[in-house]
């Protein structure tokens, strides 16, 4: 089978396209023939080799993936069946679906939800099951429409354009940040009703600025978060998922013991099934036909590396899909 293996030698990851045994699959329950897969920004860390995701060589990336069962020895898939996967360490820790196929354990699958199919359910892929789980964490936090305005920081990339349309689609009024004057157009179609430079969010924040924001969805971290932390509004909820501007947090208590501020971390990578069951429902509900032409790039295995480097340097706006030619055989099913 054709896969993308990532090799290193003298610390620096090497990643090329190459034909592989199925024989070499790790041990799992299911194998599936992989028909489409995403590049996330962890995808892309490691592949260029910039983040320390891959700690044992070689690994085939790709920490999602759509397709049909070829062979199940667990009962709940069969051959034939459509079915995706996001998370669980695969693609960093376990072979992921930058290949033809992946042998996986049953627990880390799902079946595909109603009204998907394989190519619908990456364009959504780990962005877009990350981005639905943010707004079910600001519901949870008491947010509604009437609650105010929205920010979206990052909100070209995959989590954060999913984000946006997922939010404007349930009617709230959603302001986006963004680093680049180019994707304005873009992110004003997904239903961003204004969009800030992202400038105005890298400098110092004092602890407490003009409260502004109902809601928050973050991407980036760092110095983006600690502003978005000090304009939010009295009682105000924050979802946290990303590190895109970096992994501290130069922030205070202020608002939190002030303004009752809610800061809400979310991951997708462990999040049980049931949680992901209920996050696909709702994505496949709330997402407007309109998203998927509009927040997709279809590349193809071999082009992934060149697309990883691209997406590192922001010169790729929403999500990146992955068509894995299935070259080497027949499957058992297309979807
Ligand atoms: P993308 O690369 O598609 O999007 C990231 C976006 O962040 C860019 O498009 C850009 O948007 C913005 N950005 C880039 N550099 C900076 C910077 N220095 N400062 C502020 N913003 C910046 O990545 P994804 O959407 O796939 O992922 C976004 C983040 O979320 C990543 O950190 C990723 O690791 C994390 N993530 C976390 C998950 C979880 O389970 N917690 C799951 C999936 C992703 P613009 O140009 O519009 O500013």
């Amino acid at each position: 089978m054709q896969a993308l293996v990532l090799e290193q030698s003298e610390g620096k990851t090497r990643a090329e396209v190459k034909h592989i045994s199925v024989d070499t699959l790790p041990p799992g329950e299911v194998t599936v023939d992989i028909h489409w897969s995403g590049l996330n920004y962890k995808d892309a860390l490691a592949i260029t080799g910039k983040g320390k995701i891959i700690r044992q060589f070689p690994m085939v990336p790709g920490i999602d993936f759509s397709g049909t069962v070829r062979h199940s020895e667990d009962p709940r898939f069969h051959a034939g069946q459509s079915v995706l996967l996001t998370g669980w360490g695969v693609g960093e820790n376990h072979w992921g679906g930058l290949a033809e196929q992946a042998r996986v354990k049953g627990d880390w699958l799902i079946p595909m939800p109603e009204g998907l199919d394989g190519r619908k359910a990456m364009i959504i892929g780990t962005a877009g099951l990350t981005a639905m789980l943010c707004v079910m964490a600001l519901e949870e936090g008491g947010l509604v429409p009437q609650s105010g305005e929205v920010v979206v920081t990052g909100a070209s990339g995959g989590v954060g354009s999913t984000a946006v349309s997922l939010l404007s689609s349930l009617g709230y009024q959603v302001v986006a940040v963004s680093g680049r004057s180019s994707t304005h157009d873009y992110l004003r179609q997904l239903g961003a009703s204004e969009i800030l430079p992202r400038d105005a969010f890298v400098a110092d924040s004092r602890p407490l600025e003009k409260q502004r924001w109902a809601g928050a969805v973050d991407t980036a971290g760092d110095k983006v978060l600690a502003g978005v932390l000090a304009q939010m509004n009295y009682g105000g909820v924050v979802a946290a998922c990303g590190l895109a501007a970096g992994f501290a947090l130069p922030t205070t208590v202020m608002p939190f013991i002030l303004r009752n501020v809610r800061l809400q971390g979310v991951d997708s990578v462990t999040t049980p099934l049931n949680r992901r069951l209920e996050a696909w429902k709702r994505l496949t509900k709330t997402l407007p036909d309109a998203f998927y032409q509009q927040a997709t790039n279809e590349i193809t295995l071999a082009e992934a590396v060149a697309s990883a480097e691209k997406l590192l340097n922001s010169e790729i706006t929403g999500r990146t899909l992955v068509k894995i030619n299935q070259a080497s055989f027949t499957p058992a099913h297309a979807d």
